[in-house]
């Protein structure tokens, strides 16, 4: 219900009579009362004047459960969330409710993460109040072995998300991290369950660096936020809301065909590698190709420096600039 009030608030240009509310969820004067003042404890500015109604005149930069559903947009993706104060890592918690069934397009989304993970066993820098850790538990009917693809609809989305809330254009270094004047504002993991043949459930992650003013020494070389390029802070719940919407349609896209052929040009167009020369590094093996874009299976396609055209596939595979990180 506290969703829901927030979102008719938010939709509400002037007042919304006491009355209203309590005819739409049959509840109690009170019982709209206790939640409006629950509401304004968490930070939201709700004026209440008699014979008019209740007013939302300022909502703060909180990542609660109501906030987030009463922004969502989409069908599905992200219109239910569990929210975290602080947990180990969202993925993991997407991975625990995969495992007891709960329902697709489930977002965990966490205000701090202790064990934040990268790919390959690297950690992800989760401080608290300032960024956006969030997880999406899918349960798609392919072959496990097209699930990797599903990380690349997650970069286009949180490219199109940032684009959106802060006009701000990133672009995407391959697979799946988002960078910003070739820093990194955002990582992407993804994790599965799976049989030979089916899918139990694929979990997306995303860190999205939203409000960070400063990054440990060890990675300020390379880390950015979008207020350290934007000068200001953004709501992290509306950045959530418009990457699921994003999401939500590059996922039903994807699912038409099964492969990327249908986002193939999206991606390329925001694929910071395109057309450039990179270093690929495979596991005790270096080398310096030119990359033209993805294939429709979100295979990057090189040509070595001997002329050769081939396809490097994300599981095992990074790719730097032949200068620095991109
Ligand atoms: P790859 O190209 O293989 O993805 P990567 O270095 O980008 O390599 P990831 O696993 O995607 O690796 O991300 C983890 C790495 O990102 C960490 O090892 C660290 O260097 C860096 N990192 C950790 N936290 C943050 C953060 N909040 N913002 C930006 N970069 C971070």
């Amino acid at each position: 219900m506290k969703s829901k009030i927030l979102r008719l608030l938010k939709e509400s240009d002037g007042y919304l009579s006491g009355q209203q509310i309590c005819d739409y969820f049959q509840v109690s004067r009170t019982a709209i009362w206790k939640v409006i003042e629950q509401l304004k404890k968490e930070g939201y500015q709700i004026e209440a004047v008699r014979n008019k109604g209740y007013h939302l005149t300022e909502s703060p930069d909180v990542i609660s459960r109501a906030e987030i559903e009463s922004m969502s947009k989409g069908r599905w993706a992200g219109g239910h969330v569990v929210f975290y104060e602080e947990t180990d890592s969202t993925n993991n918690r997407a991975k625990d409710a995969g495992e007891k069934g709960e329902a697709h397009g489930t977002l965990f989304v966490a205000d701090r993460q202790t064990s934040g993970k990268g790919r390959r066993g690297r950690g992800w820098e989760s401080p608290a109040g300032m960024s956006v850790y969030m997880t999406i538990l899918l349960r798609p009917d392919i072959q496990p072995v097209k699930a990797p693809q599903m990380t690349l609809l997650m970069a286009v989305a949180v490219v199109e998300g940032i684009h959106k809330v802060t006009g701000l254009c990133c672009g995407i270094k391959w697979p799946n991290d988002i960078v910003c004047r070739g820093k990194k504002i955002c990582g992407i993991l993804t994790e599965m369950s799976s049989e030979m043949t089916y899918i139990n459930y694929v979990v997306i992650g995303a860190g999205i660096n939203v409000n960070q003013e400063t990054f440990p020494q060890e990675i300020e070389d390379r880390a950015t936020s979008l207020r350290m390029e934007l000068g200001c802070n953004i709501r992290r719940a509306e950045l959530i809301a418009a990457v699921m919407e994003s999401f939500e349609e590059c996922y039903e896209t994807f699912l038409k065909t099964e492969d990327l052929s249908g986002l193939k040009e999206r991606y390329n167009a925001l694929l910071v590698n395109k057309d450039q020369d990179v270093k690929i590094l495979e596991p005790g093996n270096e080398y310096y190709a030119h990359a033209s874009g993805i294939n429709e299976k979100g295979e990057l396609i090189i040509r070595t420096e001997d002329g050769e055209e081939k396809t490097v596939y994300a599981g095992e595979v990074s790719v730097r600039g032949v200068y620095g990180y991109v």
